[in-house]
């Protein structure tokens, strides 16, 4: 079958699938979910890996997907994932993973055997008091140990995303470049986003990247080709050390938002499909999974959600709605 690019109203093609495999996660950290309260979904609510794939597999096979990644929730949590990587290494694409790290230590190497390519590894702080306190568990030294596992797994690039939070830690910016640096992973410093669970989120925690960017800079000189650091499809405008050391990144998703050449849609622990993380609408793909639907009926409906995806979101604009879902509920 020829693949056809999948081209939303805004002419931008879509090639890139992001995957949450549970709404469930072993830490609570502050500025993506309350530590009681969440419900979770029942177990046969989420998508089996054999639906997973199916989905996938209509991306690449149709629409040419070239790069997925699967997310949470906590994506490890989730019983036999080598099984669903190795699925979704066969389609041949880009295979990616968010996750906290803590159990990395023993799982990175079966999961790069069983085709995982790239990891993204969120640490939000070096300090073990400090990390404790923001993700409610004394588990720092686990995510360092699962980053260096997965340096020593073959993973590539390895990534570090840390969410940066007035008050809470952005006094550790520079301590998180020199750990890049050093340990030669990729920091991508996010803005927070108006999605947490527990409803705390202001404009005045969030740090702009311009900020970030500067205090590095200052610090480290920077090289930001075409004068504003280089953005591609990717949401991270990313920069390079003049002194060889690496790259960094910023994703600033509040205060320079990328929407313009975004190429992702999202599907959810329970089968939602999403246009864009802030979204207010949902396709149901679980009902036509499972309501007996072709591969035909399933191809329409990702092609009618992508032919309503909107220019952007609004975070900021008085008509800015906050979709009634959480990061963790969507699949960040
Ligand atoms: N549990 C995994 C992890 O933490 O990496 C994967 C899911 S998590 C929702 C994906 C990414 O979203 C993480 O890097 C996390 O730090 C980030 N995140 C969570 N809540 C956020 C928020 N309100 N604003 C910005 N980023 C957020
Ligand atoms: Fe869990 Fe990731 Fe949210 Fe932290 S950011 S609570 S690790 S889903």
């Amino acid at each position: 079958m020829v693949a056809t690019a999948l081209l939303d109203p805004y002419n931008r093609t879509v090639r890139d699938l992001r995957i949450s495999i549970t709404d469930r996660c072993n830490f609570r950290c502050t500025y993506c979910m309350p530590e009681e309260g969440m419900k979770w979904l029942p177990r046969d609510e989420l998508l089996t890996y054999e639906e997973l794939t199916r989905v996938a597999r209509i991306c690449v096979e149709r629409f040419g997907f070239e790069s997925i990644r699967i997310t949470g929730g906590e994506p490890t949590v989730r019983a036999h994932l080598p099984v669903l990587i190795r699925h979704l290494a066969e389609l041949g694409v880009d295979l990616a993973m968010t996750t906290n790290g803590a159990t990395l230590s023993h799982q990175a190497a079966e999961l790069a055997r069983s085709g995982l390519r790239r990891i993204n590894i969120s640490c939000d702080s070096l300090r073990p008091d400090r990390f404790a306190a923001i993700t409610c568990r004394d588990a720092l030294g686990a995510v360092l140990a699962g980053i260096d596992a997965s340096l020593a797994a073959g993973l590539d690039p390895v990534k570090v995303n840390c969410v940066v939070v007035r008050g809470l830690n952005d006094d550790e910016i520079l301590d998180f470049a020199a750990f890049g640096r050093a340990k030669g992973v990729e920091l991508r410093f996010i803005e927070w986003m108006p999605l947490d669970g527990g409803g705390q989120w202001n404009m005045g925690q969030v740090v702009p990247a311009t900020e970030i960017v500067a205090a590095i800079d200052a610090e480290w000189p920077l090289v930001a080709p075409g004068g504003g650091g280089v953005r591609d499809s990717a949401p991270a405008e990313s920069y390079t050390y003049a002194d060889g050391a690496g790259r960094v990144g910023v994703i600033a998703s509040v205060t320079r938002p990328f929407c313009e050449s975004c190429d992702r849609i999202r599907v959810t622990a329970e089968g939602q499909l999403r246009n864009c993380l802030f979204s207010v609408r949902e396709t149901d793909l679980r009902g036509i999974l499972r309501g007996g639907g072709t591969d035909d009926d399933l191809a329409s409906a990702i092609e009618a959600e992508v032919g309503r995806k909107w220019a952007g979101h609004s975070i900021g604009q008085v008509h800015f709605t906050r979709p009634a879902r959480s990061m963790s509920q969507i699949g960040g």
